[in-house]
């Protein structure tokens, strides 16, 4: 297969990248991350909170360069179990690297109120997710996510390669064409750690104060913000300017 090098192409261009994506779509995982490594080397970080896809990304990235830069979003507001699967992944795979807010929770209650996510959760995500990500990633040429096309209609379209333009770098969903059910498959063939959450009807799981178990059997991002209209947190697609949320 011969692929345009990445270094050739203008990040913007809409056709240069849906020529590599057709080149990619249908490739092995492997193949597909192999390609990324040799593209994008010490520029390319995976970007992960441990959930199912990203598990099975984390494990096939480590095993081609396990110097990889894996970066996580401590929001200070995850799960015990969240942090428990963390220690767990770091005792398997020995890496350490986080990106925190600026603001601490006890700080946020003070500028802007106790409850923040019930009031502006988009403000919420944004000083607790958009930003610090924006930190994390700057200077990177590329990060490698966990989003699946079957993870609800705001995801059905996702291209195997993007360019985030808000962020500056190509943005990766090696997983895109995969369903819940082969991730699931991967995760027990290869007996990788997984958060015990999924065991008690968590389908996705985010900070404690905005995570019930999946609403909708086979919708496993509605327990995010549930009885709400918000079904993203910002860090993949544009959400409406804080203040704007309804509920
Ligand atoms: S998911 Fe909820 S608590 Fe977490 S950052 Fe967003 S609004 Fe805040």
């Amino acid at each position: 297969m011969s692929l345009q090098p990445v270094s050739t192409l203008p990040a913007r261009s809409g056709a240069a990248l849906e020529q590599l994506n057709l080149g990619l779509e249908g490739l092995p995982l492997d193949a597909f991350l192999g390609w990324a490594v040799d593209a994008f080397g010490a520029g390319l970080a995976h970007v992960t909170s441990f959930g199912p896809t990203g598990m099975v990304i984390l494990d096939q990235l480590l095993h081609l360069n396990p110097r990889l830069r894996v970066i996580t979003l401590d929001t200070h507001f995850l799960f015990g179990e969240t942090y428990e699967l963390w220690e767990r992944v770091e005792r398997r795979y020995g890496l350490h690297r986080n990106c925190q807010p600026k603001l601490s929770p006890e700080a946020q209650a003070q500028q802007y109120g106790p409850h923040l996510w019930e009031v502006d959760p988009n403000l919420c995500c944004d000083l607790r997710k958009v930003r610090p990500m924006a930190d994390a990633l700057a200077g990177l040429a590329a990060w490698c996510t966990g989003v699946r096309r079957d993870q609800g209609p705001t995801r059905a379209t996702t291209p195997l390669v993007a360019w985030d333009g808000r962020y500056q770098l190509f943005k990766l969903n090696p997983l895109a064409a995969w369903t819940r059910d082969d991730v699931w498959s991967y995760i027990r063939t290869h007996n990788l750690p997984y958060n015990r959450l999924h065991d008690h009807g968590y389908g996705s799981i985010g900070c404690t104060h905005c995570t019930q178990p999946s609403a909708h059997e086979g919708d496993e991002r509605s327990g995010r913000w549930a009885g709400t209209a918000k079904t993203e947190c910002g860090l993949h697609w544009a959400q409406p300017a804080p203040g704007a949320f309804a509920v």
